[in-house]
């Protein structure tokens, strides 16, 4: 059988590794962490730093095709191991989707409105900030991921005390928007161009980190949907994108969509797929990197996913107590998946309990329980 690579081996990763494999492909994963989850699933687990120029040979050797898992992933690496086998997506991409400044440029380039922002890489740049984007949210342009490297200021001055906070890094001002909902839109792109993609995610957010995702058809207005849907598709088509990409947006209070940002990969957002979808995001990200047939996925079940991040494993103190899954379990329609992580940590994504249901109430009304079962806020 094929051999297939992934750089990185978060859960993203793991779930990857777990659709290739049960469709017989043998897979290697390339992380620095011996206990990452998808390595611990994986066939092969190389063992290095992304940037090892022995662990990248060693990995196009033994794969077909590679692919990545998270967005941080060092472009140059992609584009070496793309000399030798093919890569999606591609490194082009991937460095686009990692600099937010980049990334904002792109989204202009494709006639998608973002977020009013300046781009602050320099003193002169700081001072030269209007008014007018403030209160407003300084990220860094870099590395930051679920809410990290970003903060919230109101003052001039609260401004610069973040920047020099962010370590003078290259940062993106945005303005700070009345949101009246998210969404996201994940779609699959082949070599051909074809798109397709699955429905509309409505995504509730705590502390910077997606806390739930629901997805069912009287969720989003048909306007809304058929508009996230086009964004994302020209968004995808100007990068000439091959593989799964995600992209999260704001809607506004007058209904207006604004977007926030794009995954160069699969989503937090779509792991509901696995459960409520007849193909998953990783099915899909498979079918690109293989060249197999794209075919447009069909939703089968209201679904509602929350995630399960490491406080729940504190609910009192400072020993680690795994959360009630025998409960959880006893609902019908929950879906219970477990990263495999060994350290319970607080704001670490350890897994995700996705419910389906027969119909949207019953769906909402299971999730709910679901909710107080874990001591979870109502959303
Ligand atoms: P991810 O883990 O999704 O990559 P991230 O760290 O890149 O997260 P963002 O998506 O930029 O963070 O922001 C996280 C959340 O903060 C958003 O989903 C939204 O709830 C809120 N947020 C970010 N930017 C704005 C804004 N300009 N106006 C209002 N809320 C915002
Ligand atoms: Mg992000
Ligand atoms: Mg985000």
């Amino acid at each position: 059988g094929a051999t297939l690579g992934v750089m990185g081996g978060g859960q993203l990763g793991r779930m990857f590794v777990q659709a290739a494999q049960s469709m017989g492909y043998f897979t290697v994963v390339l992380d620095p962490d011996a206990s990452s989850p998808a390595g611990l699933v994986s066939h092969y687990h190389l063992l290095a730093d992304y940037l090892d120029a022995a662990a990248l040979a060693q990995l196009a050797q033994r794969c077909d095709a590679i692919t990545t898992e998270f967005e941080n992933v060092p472009a140059p690496a992609l584009r070496q191991l793309a000399a030798q086998r093919r890569v999606s997506p591609d490194a082009d991409a991937v460095a686009i989707a990692q600099d937010r400044a980049r990334e904002k440029a792109h989204f202009v380039a494709c006639g998608v409105p973002c977020a009013p922002h300046a781009v602050i890489e320099t003193a002169a740049q700081l001072a030269a900030v209007s008014e007018a984007l403030l209160p407003g949210i300084l990220k860094t342009a870099r590395l930051g991921y679920d809410g990290k490297g970003q903060i919230r200021v109101t003052t001039r001055a609260e401004l610069a005390a973040a920047w020099a906070e962010l370590g003078n890094a290259p940062c993106v001002l945005e303005k700070m928007l009345a949101l009246k909902a998210e969404c996201s839109v994940i779609v699959a792109r082949g070599l051909d161009g074809a798109m397709v993609h699955f429905p509309v995610q409505r995504n509730l957010h705590q502390g910077g980190i997606l806390a739930v995702t629901e997805v069912y058809e009287e969720n989003v207005s048909p306007a809304l949907a058929r508009s996230a849907v086009e964004a994302t598709e020209s968004i995808a088509n100007g990068l000439q994108y091959v593989g799964v990409m995600c992209v999260e947006f704001f809607v506004l209070q007058d209904d207006s969509l604004v977007v926030n940002e794009m995954a160069p990969r699969p989503h937090n957002s779509g792991h509901y797929t696995i459960d409520a979808c007849d193909l998953s995001q990783f099915d899909l990200q498979l079918r690109t990197l293989t060249g197999l047939p794209l075919v447009a996925p069909r939703q089968h079940s209201p679904a509602i996913m929350l995630n399960l991040l490491g406080d729940l494993w504190f609910p009192s103190g400072d020993e680690a107590v795994a959360p009630p899954w025998r409960e959880l379990l006893a609902l019908p329609g929950a879906h219970l998946h477990l990263y495999g992580k060994q350290q319970a940590r607080r704001g670490r994504k350890m897994g995700h309990l996705t419910i389906t249901g027969a119909s949207v109430a019953q769906a909402r009304a299971t999730a709910q329980q679901a909710a107080r079962q874990l001591g979870l806020d109502a959303f």
